[in-house]
């Protein structure tokens, strides 16, 4: 029985967390929420210590992204998923198109498609594993698209789309990206995400660099009257990100193991280090899979390779779900395929608070398994 399998303890990484989100949270990150224990946790978000602790993570993605002049942060609560929705209903002014080749570029995709407020969508499809590309369309004013498509570990270029219509945005899901991949901020008008991916902190939250077209476009969106639900409805949620506060009740444990992500990201030379070492941790599992006689890359384009999420086929003569359940029996966790993909796959996160070390023995934990099993 698999779950009897016991990986020699020399083996096993010294962390074992390898999901895509919720993910590793480092051991600073829990000190700091201890030492904020008395004087931020219990303490009301109006006033100056909690908007102190925005300000500072406001400020701090600001650096790390190297935004552009005028670009601000924007925050509230509810996760990515509900600035879909937000963006829906405050961001969008006619039509949108997406980019869908998984899980989440579809759901932003069918949020605006379904609006009855909203032309119906351009949405372009591609395979799952493979990803299409954006195409100028006249009366198309907002092109979305996720960096990082975390149902399948395909990554997408950030950039402007050329012979777009004057005015149009590019509003990018970096939910998985933010931080572990190298993006140009200035490419996009708004680059959102949540902070349980490569911010190793908890979900629930949505945070989004807008730029000052976005930020306009809002502004007269919000003036011609549709009706909006109070909770998404974005320029609530910008004018009180402007002072360092969301519409209603934040998580404050999350702010505060956010904020010690960005400045420990900083603290170690930035969104380079952060992405030379995602690069390192994605290398090391992508070339063991390429070594392997039994195990290879999912997505066959190199250049689409994810630096933080690798998925990983097995042949036939391989169960990849009984090594993920023996894994986990032996503590190294959430090695699962996303669910709904359905194949004989490993997924593995190699966000930025993951050591590359332990990716290493991540790979040698699992020859041990296809060894004994
Ligand atoms: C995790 C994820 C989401 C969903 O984020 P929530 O905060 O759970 O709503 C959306 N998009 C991408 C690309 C993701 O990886």
């Amino acid at each position: 029985m698999s779950e009897h399998l016991t990986i020699p303890e020399n083996l096993l990484p010294a962390d074992g967390r390898f999901g895509a989100g919720p993910s590793k949270v480092r051991r600073g990150q829990l000190d700091a929420l201890l030492a904020a224990g008395t004087s931020i946790l219990g303490t009301s978000h109006r006033q100056a210590p909690v908007k102190n602790l925005v300000k500072s993570v406001q400020e701090g993605l600001l650096d790390l992204f190297k935004a552009p002049e005028g670009y601000q942060v924007v925050m509230g609560v509810g996760g990515s998923t509900a600035f879909w929705d937000t963006a829906s209903f405050g961001l969008v002014e006619n039509k949108a198109q997406h980019l869908s080749f998984g899980e989440f570029g579809s759901k932003f995709a069918k949020a605006t498609n379904t609006a009855p407020f909203l032309a119906d969508s351009s949405i372009i499809t591609a395979e799952p594993g493979t990803r299409p590309d954006p195409v100028a369309e006249e009366g198309v004013d907002v092109y979305a698209w996720p960096q990082n498509e975390t149902s399948t570990g395909v990554a997408a270029p950030v950039k402007r789309v050329a012979g777009a219509d004057e005015g149009s945005l590019v509003v990018v899901d970096a939910t998985s990206a933010a931080g572990g991949l190298d993006v140009d901020v200035s490419e996009t008008d708004v680059y959102y995400f949540a902070p349980q991916k490569n911010f190793a902190s908890d979900g629930g939250l949505w945070l989004a660099l807008f730029s000052p077209a976005a930020l306009e476009r809002a502004e007269r969106v919000a003036s011609t009257g549709r009706w909006v639900p109070d909770f998404l409805n974005l320029k609530t949620a910008i004018d009180n990100s402007a002072k360092n506060q969301t519409y209603n009740t934040p998580s404050l444990s999350t702010l505060v193991t956010l904020d010690d992500q960005v400045k420990w990201m900083l603290s170690n030379g930035g969104l380079d280090w952060a992405t030379a070492r995602t690069a390192d941790s994605a290398s090391r599992i992508y070339g063991w899979a390429e070594a392997s006689s039994v195990a290879t890359p999912y997505v066959v384009n190199a250049q689409d390779r994810s630096n933080v999420i690798a998925t990983i086929d097995f042949d036939e003569s391989v169960d990849a779900a009984a090594i993920s359940k023996a894994l986990r029996a032996n503590g190294v966790v959430d090695t699962e395929p996303y669910r709904k993909l359905g194949r004989n796959q490993l997924r593995v996160a190699t966000f930025v608070a993951i050591e590359p070390d332990d990716v290493t023995a991540l790979t040698n934990c699992i020859d041990y398994v296809l060894e004994n099993l």
